[in-house]
C-alpha cells in the first residue's frame, strides 16, 4: 500500500496533517464548536484524556488566539488549560499537563487543585478505552492469579479476545471514563459551564443520559461529520451546569475509590439518593420467615395438595428416579434419563 493510500481513504487524517493538528480528532471538537459555540467566553478549560493533544491544540488556539504566546484571552482574563492523559504528551504552549489516570482519586485531586477558587468554564473528555493498557492489566491479573499454568494460556487468549472483540467491555469502560470525567467536572466546573464528552451509544446509554441530566439543563447527543459512521462513538454536549440544590461534590464515587458501603451510607442531603421503601401488607398476613403448624385452622384437617404445575423436565429428575429405584449408589446405573417420568419431582 502506498504512503498516500490512507490520505485517500481518510480525508480528515490528511487534513489534520496539512493543518498541523496532532490527530484527526481535532475536527470533531472544531465541528462541535461550529454547532454549539463552545468557546465563547471560555478562558479556563480542562481536557481529559488529551493525548496526543489535538483537542488541547484546538483549545490553545481558540482560547489564546492565533498569537501562541498570548497569556490572556479576548476578555483579558488569564487563560488556563489543563490537559490530562495516561500517556505522556509532547508540550503545547499554554497547556499544563498532568500524566495520570482520570479514574484515580489522586489524579482527580491534582486536577481540582488547579481550579480551586477559580472554576473552569469548559471541561472536555475524548476518553476511549485504552486497549493495550487493558490487555496489559488483564494479562497481569491472569498471570498473578492462583490459576494453574494450563488455565493461564487459555485465559490470556481470552483477554486478548476481550480487548479486540467484545463491545460490551468497551462500552463499560467508556461509561466508567465518562462517569469519572463527570465526577471531576462537578468539582471544577462553574455553574452555567459546559461539559463535552465522548460517549458510546450502546444499549445502556440512556442510564448515562439520565445521570448527566441530573447535573445539566441541556444534554444533547451529537455526531460530528468527522466521526465515522461505522463507529459507535458520539458526543454529549452538556450545557448550563446546574447541580441539584445543595449538592456537594465528593469523591465518594465507587468508580473512583471502590468503597461502596462506607461512603454511600455516609452521604447526606441531595448527595444521598433515597428511594422510598414500602412495607407491603400489614401484620395480619403470614410471616414468610416463620414456621407454621401443618394444621392452620383448628377445625380443618391438613391435606396435602400437589403443585399446580410441576417442573416439566427438571435437572434433578434423573436423580429422583434413580433414588426411587434404589439405584443411586450402583455403578451400573443407567446413564440416560427416562424421557417421560411419571415420578413426581422433589420440591
Ligand atoms: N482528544 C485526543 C486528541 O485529540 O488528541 C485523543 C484522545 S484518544 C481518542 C483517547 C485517550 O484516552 C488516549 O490517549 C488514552 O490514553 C486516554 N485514556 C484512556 N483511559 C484513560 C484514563 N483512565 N485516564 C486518562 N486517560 C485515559
Amino acid at each position: 500500500m502506498g504512503r498516500s493510500s490512507k490520505d485517500k481513504r481518510d480525508i480528515y487524517y490528511r487534513l489534520a496533517k496539512e493543518e498541523g493538528w496532532r490527530a484527526r480528532s481535532a475536527f470533531k471538537l472544531l465541528q462541535l464548536d461550529q454547532e454549539f459555540n463552545l468557546f465563547t467566553g471560555v478562558n479556563r478549560a480542562v481536557d481529559l484524556c488529551a493525548a496526543p493533544g489535538s483537542w488541547s491544540q484546538v483549545l490553545s488556539r481558540k482560547l489564546r488566539g492565533c498569537a501562541e504566546k498570548a497569556e490572556k484571552g479576548e476578555s483579558g482574563e488569564e487563560v488556563k488549560i489543563v490537559a490530562v492523559d495516561l500517556q505522556a504528551m509532547a508540550p503545547l504552549p499554554g497547556v499544563t499537563q498532568i500524566q495520570g489516570d482520570i479514574t484515580k482519586v489522586s489524579t482527580a485531586q491534582e486536577i481540582i487543585r488547579h481550579f480551586e477558587g477559580h472554576p473552569a468554564d469548559l471541561v472536555v473528555c475524548d476518553g476511549a478505552p485504552d486497549g493495550e493498557r487493558l490487555a496489559f492489566c488483564l494479562t497481569s491479573l491472569v498471570l498473578k492469579s492462583p490459576l494453574s499454568p494450563s488455565c493461564c494460556s487459555y485465559s490470556i487468549s481470552y483477554v486478548l479476545f476481550l480487548v479486540t472483540g467484545l463491545h460490551d467491555v468497551d462500552e463499560y469502560i467508556q461509561a466508567q471514563l465518562l462517569l469519572a470525567a463527570l465526577n471531576i467536572t462537578t468539582h471544577v466546573l462553574k455553574p452555567g459551564g459546559t461539559f463535552v464528552a465522548k460517549i458510546f451509544r450502546g444499549k445502556d446509554v440512556t442510564l448515562l443520559y439520565s445521570q448527566l441530566k441530573l447535573f445539566f439543563d441541556g444534554v444533547t447527543c451529537t455526531k460530528p461529520r468527522s466521526s465515522r459512521n461505522s463507529s459507535i462513538e458520539a458526543f454529549v454536549v452538556c450545557q448550563n451546569y446546574s447541580p441539584p440544590k445543595g449538592y456537594i461534590p465528593n469523591m465518594s464515587n465507587p468508580l473512583l475509590d471502590h468503597s461502596y458501603d462506607v461512603d454511600f451510607n455516609q452521604l447526606e442531603g441531595p448527595n444521598r439518593v433515597i428511594v422510598p421503601f414500602l412495607a407491603c401488607g400489614d401484620l395480619s398476613a403470614f410471616d414468610s420467615d416463620r414456621t407454621y403448624p401443618l394444621q392452620l385452622d383448628a377445625g380443618k384437617e391438613y391435606q396435602y395438595t400437589p403443585p399446580a404445575q410441576p417442573p416439566i423436565r427438571p435437572p434433578y429428575q434423573q436423580a429422583c428416579h434413580l433414588r426411587k429405584k434404589n439405584l443411586l449408589s450402583r455403578e451400573d446405573a443407567p446413564s440416560v434419563c427416562p424421557t417421560q417420568s411419571q415420578d413426581e419431582p422433589e420440591p
